[in-house]
């Protein structure tokens, strides 16, 4: 491997890492918030497009949160299915919209897992 390759290889690996980190400090602020704070973040993110950009361009962020979210789901005792967006366990069955992504799902149409 030449020198030029195996730095390029390295950086996309910095990157990656750095995406991860970033992905669990804004998970760990965002239930911090509401279970210390009793603010609830993801609701006011979810009112521009950052909220959008986290979910569908930072996939580790999914991938991080959406268990936190789906155990506060399940803590608040309501049946939790999967979501065909984001494909994190977080969508509330009785609202039947995705607390995660904002996915909603219409009766008879486009049902959760
Ligand atoms: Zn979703």
């Amino acid at each position: 491997m030449s020198p030029v390759t195996s730095l390029a290889k390295r950086s996309q690996v910095c990157q990656q890492e750095a995406r991860l980190i970033l992905a669990k400090i804004l998970s760990f602020i965002f239930s911090f918030g509401l279970s210390q704070l009793d603010e609830d973040l993801d609701e006011e993110f979810k009112d521009d497009d950052t909220w959008t950009m986290l979910i569908e361009q930072l996939y580790v962020f999914a991938r991080e949160h959406g268990p936190r979210v789906s155990a506060r789901l399940m803590a608040m005792g309501g049946p939790v299915g999967s979501c065909n967006n984001c494909g994190q366990d977080t969508v509330d069955l009785v609202w039947k919209r995705c607390s995660l992504c904002g996915h909603e799902y219409e009766r008879d149409q486009d049902e959760p897992n």
